[in-house]
């Protein structure tokens, strides 16, 4: 397998992944989405509520505020050696949030929470919570878990991830030229320079087809298909971890699974023997 970093920044990674076969990249993606865990608030206790929210409401808006999240200082609950139901300060995290409109109506922000753990903190301070009148007052305790998309969106941690073919745009020598191809492609793909056509952005291509569509040669002077085993994968953080820490759990996650497997069918021809 043949893998290629194409873009990345802090929430972004985009990379290129030659010789593999769909069902790698199928099984790459729904551990990203579902088993990679991250931080999340799971439950809270409501000491005082006035505003016009009900703290249902407000438990479901906490939980949805991505946190970033620490893999190597917190076990996920079920396999912390506390067993304990509540957590412990390996498997769990605390955070306050203690608000009250004294001088006219104000808006609770996901950075008016205060975590016992600076590591452990909304990824951005401006999620609104809850918009509170004069005198309405919030006091409540928060607790963060790992968990995994598996079980709520909200341990997502990822807003996209997604796949698709390695795009390969072939353009014939009956190619007269005519730029019906360049201006109807959504995505500016390709472009006209002299009398030739030329790829400018090969990797944008979506595959639609919509440029050998509406070429007017019989059959068509463009042919846009995608690399047999060549793909590009798209993926976006939602922040609570660095995007290239979620693909290399993910790898892990993968990688045991399989062993697993492969223990089991072992087993299983054993007991046939
Ligand atoms: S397949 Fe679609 S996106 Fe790709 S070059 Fe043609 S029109 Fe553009
Ligand atoms: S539409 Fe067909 S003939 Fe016209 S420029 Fe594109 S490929 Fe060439
Ligand atoms: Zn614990």
């Amino acid at each position: 397998m043949e893998i290629k970093v194409l873009e990345k920044d802090d929430v972004h990674l985009r990379m290129s992944v030659r010789e593999a076969v769909i069902p790698f990249m199928n099984a790459l993606r729904r551990i990203v989405t579902s088993e990679v865990p991250c931080m999340a608030i799971d439950e809270i206790v409501v000491l005082e509520n006035s505003s016009v929210l009900q703290d249902e409401i407000i438990a479901h808006r906490l939980g949805l505020v991505p946190l970033k999240s620490d893999l190597d200082s917190y076990n996920l609950p079920e396999e912390c050696p506390c067993k304990s139901e509540f957590g412990c300060n390996l498997c769990r995290v605390t955070l306050a949030l203690e608000v009250e409109a004294k001088d006219g109506s104000r808006t609770i922000y996901s950075g008016d929470l205060v975590s016992e753990n600076q590591n452990i903190v909304p990824v951005s301070d401006r999620i609104p919570i809850v918009k509170l009148a004069k005198e309405q007052k919030i006091r409540l305790e928060a607790y963060a878990r790992l968990g995994k998309g598996k079980n709520h969106a909200k341990w997502q941690p990822v807003s996209m991830c997604a796949y698709k073919y390695y795009p390969k745009i072939e353009i014939s020598k009956k190619c007269t030229a005519c730029a019906k191809c360049v201006d109807i492609c959504p995505r500016k793909v390709l472009a006209k320079s002299g009398n030739k056509i030329e790829v400018r952005d090969l990797l944008t291509c979506t595959l639609c087809q919509d440029c050998v569509e509406a070429c007017p040669e019989n059959p068509a002077a463009i042919a846009v298909s995608g690399e047999e085993n060549g793909f590009i994968f798209n993926l976006e953080s939602t922040s609570a971890l660095p995007p290239e820490r979620i693909i290399a759990e993910a790898t892990k996650i993968l990688d045991k699974q399989l062993k697993e497997l492969e223990g089991q069918i072992k087993v299983k021809k054993s007991e046939e023997d």
